[in-house]
């Protein structure tokens, strides 16, 4: 039976925080591998203004996944277009994987936000959560939020035990000095060369 790790995101742009998540994830929970999914438009969120566009993010997401052993980008929610719903991707990937089981790896954020997902108690029997903290004082909204989770929707919620690499997609568009410190040489070399964010 094989273990497929998935990382969704908008990578507008990827940073060090996305690879330092997935492979703090892939240490604790030894997937066979790890698709890292670009969504298509954001459910919860608009792009800013002078944002990477779908291809460019796709880009981005590859030259994240080259940093990342097993991992791979997918661009399944691009393909599939509209609003992207993590329940419909899963369903998909169970039909392409039959008999494996998956694992979102999420942060702090997603993790308190879970029942404002689309279907998120059907997501809990679609998947198991490996959730990073995004910062230390997380920990324990984490653990409160994760026993609930279980408690109510029977979801499978490992914690990873690593430390916290608290920097943003937001924060790197900001402030250029902060991109090129904490995104991949490789997604930083595509943002140079494509005009993005400055
Ligand atoms: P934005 O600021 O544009 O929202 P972001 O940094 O939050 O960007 P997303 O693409 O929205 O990045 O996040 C994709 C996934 O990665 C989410 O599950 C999010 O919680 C997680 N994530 C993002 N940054 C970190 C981090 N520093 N540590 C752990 N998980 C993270
Ligand atoms: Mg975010």
């Amino acid at each position: 039976m094989s273990r497929i790790g998935i990382m969704g995101g908008t990578f507008n742009p990827p940073h060090n925080g996305h690879v330092h998540a997935a492979q703090q994830a892939v240490k604790a929970l030894r997937f066979d591998r790890l698709l890292l999914i670009p969504d298509n438009v954001p459910p919860h969120k608009v792009l800013p203004h002078g944002s990477a566009d779908s291809e460019q993010r796709l880009e981005m997401t590859r030259r994240m996944a080259a940093e990342i052993p097993g991992a791979e980008a997918c661009d399944i929610e691009l393909k599939r277009g509209g609003r992207s719903y993590t329940a419909d991707t899963l369903r998909a990937l169970h039909k392409t994987y039959p008999g494996a089981d998956f694992f979102l790896i999420i942060g702090t954020d997603m993790l308190l936000t879970l029942d404002q997902w689309r279907e998120p108690e059907t997501l809990c029997t679609l998947a198991a959560f490996a959730v990073v903290a995004r910062d230390e004082d997380d920990r324990r909204a984490i653990a409160d939020k994760a026993a609930w989770l279980e408690k109510t929707w029977q979801a499978r919620i490992t914690v990873v035990d690593c430390p916290a690499l608290p920097v943003s997609s937001t924060q790197v568009r900001a402030d250029r000095a902060l991109c090129r410190e904490m995104v991949p040489p490789a997604v930083y070399a595509y943002i140079e060369q494509q005009g993005l964010y400055f």
